[in-house]
């Protein structure tokens, strides 16, 4: 059986819980076996979980749980996948499911691996499952030789799809360990997707010139319902918030699409960006590293070329 940690905000399931539980479905199909999603905390839809592939959704509602604790949430998540005999256990690669992952493995002296990319095509006495490394530079298939395998699932990885009914929802109530810490309040960034969950990504560099130039930034990301991003020198002029800040120091990403305005593409830069599925460069230097990046470039002036973009993708959406 693979036990799914289904994550959930404000009381509904996350997006990393479709890609997650649908990704579980697939690995469970390959050798006959389910996949069960666990939610922790106050929740209200997990039963949309069944049509994403999930045969059972457990769902512990204590208030306890509310708050996300590593350790206790851990803690619950080892014990139900020992008293249901898990032989799998995935996490989504967010912020939370990473600092699950390892404590999780220690509890169930499992074989760990982060970040897989991929779907493996069959399973064999042990599971085998690829990453990538180095920013995505190379990737490793890695076998886990423990009974059970902890694993956690890069975000775009896959696409989820409805493709079964509601599955029924089952209370559990299983023994929770006091917190060590405890979230006394969230100040959230609100409008757009978070730019880790975000499929479209506008993300754009010193080439704007001055902040006030961002508009025709915002626009594009506006047309496309995009999150928009920038180099790091940008925020560390203050010319955009610290959290839209990609690259090596900032927020690595994988969205579907990146487009890169006025960016050079300096490795730092790369390092965050380079496992998009499909990249855009728009910059008025031919030779901008980012070229060698990309998978379509156009050389141009950005304050001609990018209003034009926005204005053609306009027309597209408005012709339906
Ligand atoms: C330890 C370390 C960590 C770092 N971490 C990060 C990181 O996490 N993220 C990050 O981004 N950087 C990081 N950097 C900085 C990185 O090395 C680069 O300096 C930075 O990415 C450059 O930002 P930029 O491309 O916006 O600016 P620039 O290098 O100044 O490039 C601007 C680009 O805009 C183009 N341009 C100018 N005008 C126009 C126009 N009108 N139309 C079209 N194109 C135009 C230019 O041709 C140029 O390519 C790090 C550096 C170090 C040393």
């Amino acid at each position: 059986m693979i036990l799914v940690y289904a994550e959930t905000q404000d009381g509904k399931v996350k997006k990393s819980a479709l890609e997650s539980v649908y990704f579980g479905s697939k690995l469970a199909a390959l050798n006959g076996s389910s996949c069960v999603a666990l939610m922790l905390g106050p929740a209200s839809d997990g039963g949309k979980l069944g049509a994403y592939g999930a045969a059972e959704v457990l769902h512990a509602a204590d208030e306890k749980l509310a708050s996300f604790d590593t350790s206790t949430h851990a803690k619950v998540v080892a014990a139900v996948a020992k008293e249901k005999g898990a032989k799998v256990v995935l996490f989504p690669d967010s912020a939370n499911g990473k600092s699950l992952l390892g404590m999780t493995g220690v509890l169930l002296n499992a074989g760990v691996v982060s970040g897989v990319n991929k779907l493996p095509e069959a399973l064999s006495d042990h599971l085998v499952v690829s990453r990538a490394l180095f920013s995505g530079k190379a990737f490793a298939d890695c076998s886990i030789n423990s009974d059970v395998a902890v694993i956690s699932l890069a975000g775009n990885t896959i696409k989820p799809v409805a493709e079964g009914s509601e599955a029924s929802v089952t209370a559990i109530t299983p023994e929770i360990p006091e917190a060590k810490t405890r979230v006394l309040d969230v100040r959230r960034t609100v409008g757009t997707v978070p730019l880790p969950e975000a499929e479209i990504v506008v993300s754009a560099g010193r080439g704007m010139k001055d902040p006030s130039n961002w508009g025709i930034v915002e626009e594009l990301a506006e047309v496309l319902g995009a999150t928009t991003a920038c180099s790091r020198p940008v925020a560390d002029s203050g010319w955009r918030p610290h959290h839209e800040h990609v690259g090596q120091t900032g927020i690595a990403i994988r969205p579907n699409l990146y487009i890169a305005i006025g960016i050079s593409g300096a490795i730092q830069h790369l390092a965050g960006v380079n496992s998009s599925k499909v990249i855009v460069v728009i910059n008025k230097d031919p030779e901008a590293p980012f070229f060698k990046a990309a998978d379509y470039g156009i050389v141009g002036d950005l304050f001609d070329v990018v209003p034009k973009l926005t204005e053609e993708i306009k027309k597209l959406k408005s012709a339906g």
